[in-house]
């Protein structure tokens, strides 16, 4: 986060290999970034003589048409720099950073913002979005066509002419649910090696604009740490979460298996114990229009308002039941608290000693709401503040 704008930086891998084969991949990811993108840096050595393989970046990188940034690395062993000596690469903005000492990459970061946009706020529209988000193969298109209906054509991207982030629209129980685009659905099948990272941005973008995410699993196999990220990217961007146990029809089973499998998954998923899980096919249509329910669902919890005087009291009781702990003779007094969003449903507490509470005791006041209201599928977001604004102050000195 720089002056207010938030930004992903995604490293690429380097473009100073001259085999056909990384060259490919390489002109694959500038393509890729072309959709993905903001803006693109081209970092060369600022110490040594432009190569071949500094041009040809460039020539890539304003290929695309998006704002390109020269940045000219390792300026503190580089001496005097002459600027104009790199201005044949034909990129007008020149910064000279150090990574080592830091110089430079404030103005680094202030030529990025200058760039992009602020990220805007969630569009007051009455459209949900949604994202189908796993692994490659565990059936995120073939649920999507399920969804979307078997005449819908996924439209493959022309490179660079896009940043349309959707896939689709669909209508369901009067409302219009808005289908986003990540890595495996629009491209499925060209993605060529050497840019899964782009794939990720993609699917990090798509997690960001959405309000439910659809995180599908192949029944088949097991849980792997790439789910659990995801799951907790979900949780950090405060989306929806649905976790969709697909393939089902293949799975061999008697009676105990769903059992067992849920059970397991509970535990795995267990920082996210609130969000449904369900078991479909995308072959024979198992459970798929309880997808688009669950949705909508999810979707109004995370608009529904909590009145001030109910929090209060719940607060009251929590509390009576147990105060948060203290340290070192502080202790917590907490004080009030309202809501203070929706879409996640947000919470600000006020109270002495923010600092001091402890994870297990968010986690108790959260309880507390969740068994209050139904809030299944969504993230809640608790901020604890001082109530004379001591963490501002203590910012700013
Ligand atoms: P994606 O990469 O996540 O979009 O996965 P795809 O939709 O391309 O599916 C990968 C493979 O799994 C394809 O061969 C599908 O036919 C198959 N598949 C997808 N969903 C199901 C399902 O529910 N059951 C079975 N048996 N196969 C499925």
């Amino acid at each position: 986060v720089w002056r207010g704008y938030h930004f992903s930086l995604v490293d690429t891998a380097g473009l100073a290999r001259a085999d056909d084969q990384i060259e490919m991949a390489a002109q694959d990811q500038i393509r890729e970034i072309a959709t993905s993108a903001s803006v693109i840096l081209v970092v060369i050595d600022a110490a040594n003589m432009i190569t071949e393989e500094d041009q040809s970046a460039a020539r890539l990188a304003l290929k695309t048409g998006k704002p390109v940034i020269l940045v000219l690395g390792k300026a503190d062993t580089a001496g005097t720099i002459v600027e104009d000596e790199f201005r044949r690469l034909g990129i007008q903005t020149i910064i000279a950073v150090s990574a080592i000492h830091g110089r430079g990459t404030g103005d680094l970061l202030d030529a990025i913002t200058e760039q992009i946009e602020r990220i805007p706020e969630p569009k007051a529209d009455d459209v949900v979005r949604l994202a189908l988000i796993g692994r490659p193969n565990v059936g995120k298109s073939s649920l999507l066509n399920r969804i979307m209906g078997k005449q819908h054509a996924i439209v493959s991207d022309v490179a660079g002419t896009t940043r349309d982030t959707s896939v689709g629209m669909v209508r369901s129980h009067d409302r219009t649910i808005e289908i986003l685009d990540t890595a495996g659905i629009r491209r499925r099948g060209k993605i060529a090696p050497g840019v899964e990272k782009f794939s990720s941005l993609r699917t990090m973008t798509a997690i960001r604009e959405a309000d439910v995410c659809l995180l599908v699993l192949d029944a088949n196999d097991g849980i792997v740490a790439g789910d659990l990220n995801l799951a907790g990217a979900v949780l950090d961007a405060g989306k929806g979460l649905i976790i969709v146990m697909n393939k089902w029809d293949a799975v061999e089973k008697d009676e105990k298996t769903q059992a067992r499998l849920t059970s397991k998954l509970e535990s795995q998923f267990q920082f996210a114990w609130w969000a449904p899980l369900v078991y479909t096919s995308a072959v024979t249509g198992l459970h798929v229009n309880k997808l688009l329910e669950l949705t909508l669902e999810i979707d109004g919890r995370r608009r529904q308002q909590i009145a001030t005087g109910q929090f209060n009291r719940l607060l009251e009781k929590a509390i009576a039941r147990q105060a948060p702990a203290g340290l070192k003779g502080k202790q917590p007094k907490i004080n009030y608290g309202t809501q203070t969003g929706m879409n996640p449903p947000t919470f600000t507490i006020f109270c002495t000693y923010p600092d001091l509470i402890h994870f297990s005791y968010r986690r108790y006041i959260e309880n507390q709401l969740r068994e209050a209201n139904d809030f299944t599928g969504t993230p809640i977001v608790l901020e604890f503040k001082h109530k004379h604004g001591e963490n501002l102050r203590r910012k700013v000195r």
